[in-house]
């Protein structure tokens, strides 16, 4: 069987300014000189990413961008590339997530466009996919993986260079979770379908859960067999917080 290190990323999406980096700051704190069975990921804000790397040097904890544009460069007025995140200290960059994808209309073929910027630039995609509520009331949640895994992993993913965060649409900041045999029936699906979209990958890559993820329902999601970390919204603003879900992993 497959060790896979799990990893628990945080998306801060548009919340946080200078003051907020007092949190990274006691996250590293905390987590100085413990023994971490996962890796830990912050997303802030784009303007924060160079100062969060610089607040936490020394720690473990790694910091990531939210999005990133398809091209390099270029006449794309307020957008942000890939090279610009690895420059500010990004290892990693959410792509893909339901907001972008509902409010801004992205496809998967963008998505897929942006995660092979990633890879050029050198840095993790963390790819998101996920059914809305309508789509899992008529019984479509496999089949709405399915189309997502093919459209949005492009070639050339790899276990290291790419991470898959299935996110229910339904239970993003909303309080509500699937069931535990609900997530353990997507995920088990997403590993089936990585053995195509990522050939010889498949079996040794992360496989996120995320979705109103709290201390409080951390361990128990975390138990679910192919659940190997968490994409934390609104619980990853707090150090106290976080940490709560990251003891899962303690
Ligand atoms: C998210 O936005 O990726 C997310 C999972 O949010 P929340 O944890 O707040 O549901």
């Amino acid at each position: 069987m497959t060790t896979i290190r799990p990893m628990v990323a945080g998306n801060w999406k548009m919340n946080g300014t200078t003051a907020a980096l007092r949190e990274p700051r006691l996250l590293a704190g905390i987590l100085r000189g413990v023994k971490l069975k996962c890796d830990v990921l912050i997303c802030p804000p784009a303007t924060l990413i160079r100062r969060a790397k610089s607040v936490m040097r020394g720690s473990k904890v790694k910091v990531g961008g939210q999005d990133c544009h398809a091209a390099i460069s270029g006449a794309h007025t307020g957008d942000i590339s890939a090279d610009m995140l690895k420059d500010a200290g990004a290892t990693a960059v959410i792509v893909g997530h339901s907001e972008r994808r509902t409010n801004h209309k992205e496809t998967s073929a963008q998505v897929a466009a942006k995660a092979q910027a990633a890879h050029k630039s050198g840095i993790t995609a963390i790819i998101c996919i996920g059914e809305t509520l309508d789509e899992r009331k008529a019984g479509k949640t496999l089949a709405v993986l399915s189309e997502q895994i093919k459209a949005s992993i492009p070639s050339g993913c790899t276990a290291a260079n790419t991470v898959v965060a299935y996110e229910p649409v339904w239970a993003i900041g909303t309080g509500l979770t699937p069931t535990v045999a609900e997530i353990a029936e997507a995920h088990a699906h997403i590993r089936a379908e990585l053995s195509t979209a990522m050939p010889g990958e498949g079996p040794s890559t992360r496989i996120l859960y995320g979705g109103s993820v709290k201390p409080s329902n951390a361990a128990e999601l975390m138990s679910v067999a192919n659940v190997n970390g968490a994409l934390v919204g609104g619980a990853s603003l707090k150090a106290v917080d976080f940490i709560g879900i990251i003891k899962a992993y303690l």
